[in-house]
C-alpha cells in the first residue's frame, strides 16, 4: 500500500462524491427477498496483505452475496476436478446479461463461463457430484477461508429465489438436455440458491477473497488453497467474466479483477496488495452495484494503481 495516502479520508471523500453525484439505481427485486434491502446502504473495507485494512460506512453489516458466490464455487471446484473442469464449461465473457439463453443453446449447453448463471450451474453440478453433503461441505469451505466461522446462508433468500426461480430452472433444463447436467436438477438448483444466499460483510468477504490477492495462500493461516496457476487462472476469469456484460467497461474503468452480485456488492482484488469489497443495493441496468463500481472506479484512479 501507499503509505502517502491516507486511506480512510480518502474513502470517506469518495463515498462522498458518490452519494452526491449519482443518479438513484434500482435494487434487485426479482428474487422477492432481496427487495427489502434498504437501498441506501453503503459500506467498504481493504484489507491488504500487509494485514492493514481500511473501512467506511456499513463495512461490518451483512448482506446477500449473491453471484459473487460464484468465484468461491468455481475455486473448490477447479481444486476438486482439476482441468477437466474447462470440459464442461468455458473461459470467454459473455457479453449477454447473466440470465441468458441466447449463447447456451448455440454452444450446444457449454456455458460461456463459470460466472454467468448457467456456468455455476454447471459448476454446482459438479460440486453435488463429488461433495458428500454440499451444502455442508461448502459452507465449511468459505467458513475455512473466513475468520468468521459462524457465517452461514440465508434460507429466507434461497427459498425465495427457488419460488421465482423460472429462468435459472429453464437453463438448467435445456443443459440437462444436452447432457451437460449430470445430477437431479433440483438438487442442483436447491445448492446453487443456497450459495447464492450467502450473507457476508464486506469486512469478511475482503478477508475471504485475499488468497487470490496471496496467488492462491491464504495470508492468516498460510495454508495454500490453489496453486499460483489455478489463482492465476481465477482471477483473469474474474477480469474477463466478473461484471455480467459489463466486465469489458469495469476492466477499462477499474482496472482490477472482481465479481458482482446483484446483492449489490463488487469484490476486487490487487494481485500482491489487497482485496477490496463494497456494498451498495441499488444496481445499474447491467445487474451491478451503481455506487459500487463508480467507488473502484475512484479509488483506483485517485490511487493510481490498477493492474494496468
Ligand atoms: N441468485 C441470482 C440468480 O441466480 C444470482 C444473480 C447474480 O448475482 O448475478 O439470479
Amino acid at each position: 500500500m501507499n503509505t502517502t495516502i491516507n486511506y480512510n479520508a480518502l474513502f470517506s471523500t469518495i463515498a462522498h462524491e458518490v452519494e452526491t453525484t449519482l443518479s438513484p439505481g434500482k435494487v434487485a427485486d426479482y428474487i422477492p427477498e432481496l427487495s427489502k434491502v434498504n437501498p441506501d446502504k453503503f459500506g467498504v473495507y481493504l484489507t491488504a496483505l500487509n494485514q492493514t485494512h481500511f473501512e467506511f460506512g456499513d463495512a461490518n453489516e451483512k448482506f446477500s452475496i449473491q453471484s459473487i458466490s460464484k468465484v468461491l464455487a468455481l475455486v473448490l471446484a477447479y481444486k476438486i476436478e482439476g482441468e477437466n473442469l474447462w470440459n464442461r464449461v468455458g473461459v470467454e465473457p459473455s457479453e449477454t446479461p447473466f440470465n441468458s439463453f441466447v449463447q447456451l443453446e448455440n454452444n450446444n449447453g457449454i456455458p460461456r463461463n463459470p460466472l454467468i448463471n448457467s456456468g455455476a450451474l454447471v459448476i454446482s453440478d459438479i460440486l453435488v457430484s463429488h461433495l458428500k453433503n454440499p451444502k455442508k461441505d461448502f459452507l465449511t469451505f468459505v467458513r475455512s477461508l473466513s475468520n468468521n466461522k459462524k457465517l452461514n446462508y440465508s434460507s429466507r433468500i434461497a427459498e425465495s429465489e427457488k419460488a421465482t426461480s423460472f429462468r435459472n430452472a429453464a437453463l438448467i433444463n435445456l443443459m440437462k438436455s444436452f447432457g451437460n447436467i449430470k445430477n437431479d436438477i433440483h438438487v442442483v438448483m436447491d445448492f446453487y440458491f443456497y450459495l447464492c444466499s450467502l450473507e457476508i460483510t464486506c469486512k469478511e468477504l475482503s478477508e475471504i477473497f485475499l488468497f487470490l490477492a496471496n496467488y492462491g495462500e491464504n495470508p492468516f493461516t498460510k495454508e495454500r488453497i490453489i496453486s499460483t496457476s489455478k489463482s492465476k487462472r481465477i482471477n483473469a476469469i474474474m477480469q474477463l467474466c466478473g461484471f455480467y456484460d459489463e466486465a469489458g467497461e469495469f476492466s477499462f474503468k477499474v482496472g482490477l479483477p472482481g465479481k458482482s452480485g446483484v446483492g449489490g456488492g463488487i469484490v476486487a482484488i490487487h494481485p500482491g496488495k489487497y482485496s477490496i469489497a463494497v456494498w451498495s443495493p441499488e444496481l445499474n441496468k447491467k445487474g451491478n452495484s451503481k455506487k459500487g463500481f463508480k467507488f473502484l472506479e475512484l479509488f483506483t484512479t485517485e490511487t493510481q494503481a490498477s493492474i494496468f
